[in-house]
């Protein structure tokens, strides 16, 4: 009966039933589950209670008949005066000329809108005749199109609800909704739309919240049951003696947390099903040692390994360091694009015939033409760069490597959750032993000389500076410092001795390795440069980052870049040059001065701007949820985690019958999945 066609509902016409539908809404279903996007709760409060640019709701007699002016071609004004608490309050209504009849002195009105208290007024979003109605204190509003208007609608949803409520159906178990308190599903859609009471509402949303989130953990986590089911086959027989010893040999010992997740990999190595592993945790806390060490065991098990990273210049680093790590016993190849020619074909032909057994590049080594004898293991830098078609292509040349996905952008707990309930999650949370933290300033651009001081201070006890501006050059479009000015003005400030290299991503590869490795030998004293050196890039020695213009940067890419310091045992300084216009622009830099955790800037983050934005709106993989909240349902998410995971342990949605809409939603869930894949 839900799947019934609007149309059949009285007034849906041709033309509304395409507005309707132009909102994603063609049955009855859709339409009763069309929530409000808001709600106002109208609140009568004396007036000088009422808050400045608020909006409120006043009730009061109207004192003499409105005044009309016309302006512009169709645009009104009314205007009219009502008496409330002995005094006079002006009223301001645009366009609705229409209501001055009904506006006439001695008559109650309720009016709602935004409040001016300086000139006791208020600029009316909405009027009703006489004295607000009783349990109509809530107002639901929704987000509508064409000629739908929030009225319409909600007409169109009482008709629906009263025939069609009865065919509403409980999915959940009726032991959960006992156990945590929920409304049913018939009375709790009723609710949504036409709520008597803030209580009543918050329980009817706590409700929706936990099916949404129930039912998306079910589907994940059945998804990828299936998944591992489908794709076994990839045992890793790694050499643990020579595993072990190659770990002895590093210059440090593994934090406990490095251990840790550590031995989760080797033994998804070792297990019989593709792992799908995100390895996170904050810049520098030896996220890549351990990636390197699951890279040796899966050599020692006859698998080649690829190491994806975002930027050339990281991958060339990496290649470095792991040369020297594996000295002569594995052979390591680089293939970026700026590999090509005789250099390109040699190392496509060693990687098809496992003469080569790691490779490291970017988006490069995915591409087709490159051929894996055995390939094992993939490690992934920075997932978020990498598209899930490229993660595809490599499926679709057969391979079923071992996956493991590093962040050093550190996921708020929630977030890693949901949008990567797919995968499993080991956690890198705290650094290695010694590390001093990042003392971390505010200041404005006119304190910049200051800052050069400071830096040629520092220079002078042998160590280095990054200085880094959102742009490479001058721009007509942003008013932001670029690298090219700020290089110039360098030059020209310090004395000769004052070595200064200029990086970023317009220079040949040849010349950003170039004076990458000047930098790393401290022939650069200060690297001037755009955020190419946001990631991974490694120079110990560096130990201030002044990053100008900061407040154009989001909180977890200035962490990144202050990550870049900190990394040996000096102590270290970011140094934020930033003058940002509103609040939450500034407590953004307050936030930085004030935390070197990362889970909770990035928590802070999600928090201003949302989970879209996170991790940039596109492929981001989170579903849109129409009444959960990620930033503040957190707990609930948790708690459907769990009871999903034990729903699908226990084959509960199989055998009992309290189960079954949960399980044909999440069968035909899976069959949908199925058809795309
Ligand atoms: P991430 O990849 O998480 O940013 P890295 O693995 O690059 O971190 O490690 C950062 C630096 O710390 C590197 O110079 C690395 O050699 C060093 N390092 C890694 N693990 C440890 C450890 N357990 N103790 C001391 N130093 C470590
Ligand atoms: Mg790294």
């Amino acid at each position: 009966m839900l799947k019934e066609n609007v149309e059949i509902l009285k007034g849906v016409g041709d033309k509304l039933k395409a507005d309707l539908e132009s909102m994603g809404i063609y049955t009855i279903a859709d339409l009763l589950f069309y929530f409000p996007y808001r709600y106002n709760f109208i609140e009568l409060k004396p007036l000088k209670e009422l808050i400045h640019e608020d909006q409120v709701t006043i009730v009061g007699k109207v004192i003499h008949s409105p005044t009309v002016t016309h302006y512009g071609r169709k645009k009104s004004r009314l205007v009219f005066h009502v008496q409330i608490d002995q005094m006079s309050v002006k009223a301001v209504m645009f366009n609705r000329t229409f209501a001055k009849k009904h506006l006439q002195p001695g008559v109650t009105v309720t009016l709602t809108g935004k409040w001016d208290a300086h000139r006791l007024q208020i600029t009316v979003a909405n009027y009703q005749l006489g004295e607000p109605k009783q349990n109509q204190n809530i107002e639901s509003i929704y987000s509508v199109r064409g000629n739908i208007s929030n009225f319409r609608l909600e007409k169109l949803l009482k008709q629906a609800l009263e025939k069609y409520e009865q065919y509403v159906e409980e999915i959940i178990p009726v032991s959960y909704l006992k156990a945590y308190k929920l409304p049913f599903r018939k009375e709790a859609i009723r609710i949504m739309h036409f709520p008597k009471n803030k209580t009543e509402l918050h329980h009817a949303r706590r409700r929706f919240t936990y099916e949404e989130l129930l039912l998306f953990q079910l589907k994940i986590q059945a998804l990828k049951t299936k998944q591992q089911e489908a794709e076994q086959g990839n045992v890793q027989k790694y050499d643990t003696e020579q595993v072990k010893q190659f770990i002895s040999k590093l210059p440090f010992e593994l934090t406990e947390d490095q251990k840790k997740s550590l031995t989760d990999i080797l033994r998804d190595l070792k297990s019989t099903y593709q792992m799908n592993r995100l390895l996170q945790g904050d810049v520098g806390s030896g996220k890549t040692a351990v990636a390197t060490i699951a890279l040796y065991a899966s050599v020692t098990a006859n698998h080649q390994g690829a190491f994806m990273v975002p930027t050339e210049i990281l991958a060339e680093q990496h290649f470095h360091s792991l040369q020297q790590m594996f000295a002569n016993e594995v052979n390591v190849a680089l293939l970026t694009s700026s590999v090509k020619g005789k250099q390109r074909t040699e190392i496509l032909k060693k990687l098809a015939n496992n003469e080569i057994q790691i490779v490291i590049g970017t988006h490069s080594l995915i591409q087709e033409e490159v051929q894996f004898y055995n390939l094992g293991l993939i490690v992934i830098d920075e997932q978020h760069r990498f598209g899930v078609e490229q993660r595809r292509t490599l499926r679709k040349k057969g391979l079923h490597p071992d996956v493991l996905f590093m962040t050093a952008t550190p996921i708020p707990r929630t977030l890693a959750i949901t949008a990567f309930g797919d995968m499993d999650v080991s956690v890198i949370k705290q650094l290695p032993a010694g590390r001093k933290e990042v003392n971390t300033y505010w200041v404005k651009d006119n304190l910049f000389e200051r800052v050069l001081q400071f830096i040629q201070k520092n220079i002078s006890r042998g160590e280095q500076a990054y200085i880094v501006a959102p742009l490479i050059e001058e721009s007509d479009a942003f008013e932001y410092q670029n690298a090219v000015d700020l290089y110039n003005q360098l030059l020209a400030y310090y004395p000769q001795e004052i070595e200064v290299g200029l990086l970023h991503g317009r220079l040949s590869i040849e010349e950003k390795e170039d004076i990458m490795k000047k930098f790393l030998n401290n022939q650069i004293h200060i690297l001037v440069s755009t955020t190419v050196i946001e990631v991974g890039v490694d120079v110990p020695n560096a130990t201030t980052m002044v990053i100008y213009d900061a407040e154009r940067f989001g909180l977890s890419q200035l962490h990144q870049l202050r990550g870049r310091v900190g990394r040996g045992d000096k102590q270290s300084y970011c140094i934020l040059i930033a003058d940002p216009k509103g609040e939450v622009g500034k407590e953004r830099m307050r936030i930085m001065t004030e935390t070197n955790d990362g889970f909770r800037l990035s928590e802070a983050d999600l928090e201003l701007r949302g989970p879209g934005d996170f991790f940039g709106k596109k492929q981001s993989g989170i579903p849109d949820f129409k009444v959960a909240d990620l930033v503040h349902d957190y707990r609930a998410l948790e708690v459907a985690r769990e009871d999903a995971e034990k729903m699908l342990r226990e084959r509960l949605l199989w055998n009992n019958p309290a189960y079954r809409l949960l399980k044909e939603y999440i069968e035909n869930e899976i069959a949908l999945k199925g058809q795309l894949d």
